[in-house]
């Protein structure tokens, strides 16, 4: 049995892996997800990536939306308004709270998250195994230019959700990663892993901040196997959401070549990048990345498998080379 493992944020991430498990029914899939957008609200350990992982493959996720789950409502959010409690710009529907009622629960009676997510994973069956890069807290913080307090740092979810990524970047800081260790199994999957995958998710602050995470960088690109990427930038943007912001706060221009070039060849040894940025193949190969260009938008279940698809053949090519 193939055993795979993907890194994966939220949206992006998630809709990849289905794609995954329609390519690929019979590997045996774990999924390393990003939890510095994890945020506590309302006294509640939220984990926005690991839930729409979660809810993405065990059926429950608001299609439409990306994220949160499918036939909300928002009956507490409304109350809690009405006692003018906030933040009211981060929307937690009343299914989505059961879920971390129970998770902070769980933490608080002094599960590791590793567990916990174990535990939510066993009612959504995701089919695959769901693995926090981290047990420890890490929150991602960008460093921003505000109007009454000058420059400072804010949560990213501050940034991404509240600010629409609508001020300039100037740092994304992984706070917490340099003393974080990998969650159990984390280590263990990429050592035993015959393909690792980047999907297309954001490379600064959903892959970028698992990778953070001492360890799980050395250990992928010690474990000698195929490590293969989909560009989640298509035609020099993101297909959607913001992630030209954050990656022109780390200095990396907003195109699939120079993604590639971030990651670089002593990490990535494959790279798929849209049929429209063809001629960024060149480039790629030149640095030692082996390139193809294949159409990436995921458009749908056929498409979304075609790519993974995609994936695996060029990592079969790497292992061949
Ligand atoms: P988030 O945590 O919800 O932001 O999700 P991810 O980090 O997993 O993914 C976000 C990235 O997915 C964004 O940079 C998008 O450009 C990318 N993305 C979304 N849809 C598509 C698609 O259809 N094709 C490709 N190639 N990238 C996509
Ligand atoms: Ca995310």
């Amino acid at each position: 049995m193939q055993r795979i493992v993907v890194l994966a944020g939220g949206t992006g991430g998630a809709r990849f892996l289905r794609g995954l498990q329609q390519a690929a029914p019979e590997a045996d899939v774990t999924v390393i997800g990003n939890t510095g957008d994890d945020i506590h609200l309302f006294g509640l350990k939220v984990c926005p990536d690991l839930d729409t992982v979660m809810y993405t493959l065990g059926g429950g996720i608001h299609e439409q939306q990306g994220w949160g789950r499918a036939d909300e409502t928002f009956a507490v959010k409304e109350e809690l308004a009405a006692y003018g409690v906030g933040p009211e710009w981060f929307g937690l529907g009343d299914r989505d709270f059961a879920t971390h009622i129970v998770r902070t629960q769980m933490i608080s009676a002094g599960y590791p998250l590793s567990a916990v997510t174990e535990a939510l994973c066993r009612r959504w069956q995701p089919g695959v195994r769901l693995l926090p890069m981290t047990d420890d807290r890490v929150e991602t913080h960008v460093l921003i230019d505000t109007e009454e307090d000058g420059r400072r740092a804010v949560h990213f979810q501050e940034y991404w959700v509240r600010l629409r990524a609508g001020v300039p970047a100037h740092a994304v800081v992984p706070v917490g990663a340099d003393k974080a260790t990998p969650a159990p199994g984390v280590l263990e999957a990429i050592a035993e892993a015959d393909v690792i995958l980047f999907p297309p998710s954001n490379p600064v602050v959903s892959i970028g901040t698992i990778l953070a995470v001492p360890g799980i960088r050395e250990a992928i690109a010690e474990a000698g196997v195929p490590v293969v990427g989909l560009s989640p930038l298509i035609g020099g943007g993101p297909v959607h959401g913001m992630a030209d912001k954050v990656l022109a706060a780390i200095g990396v221009e907003s195109t699939a070549a120079a993604v590639a070039q971030h990651y670089g060849s002593g990490l990535l040894d494959g790279w798929l990048v849209d049929t429209v940025d063809a001629d960024a193949v060149g480039a790629v190969e030149a640095d030692g990345i082996r390139c193809r260009a294949v159409p990436l938008l995921m458009t749908g279940p056929g498409t979304t498998a075609a790519m993974a698809r995609e994936a695996l053949t060029l990592a079969g090519e790497v292992r061949a080379a």
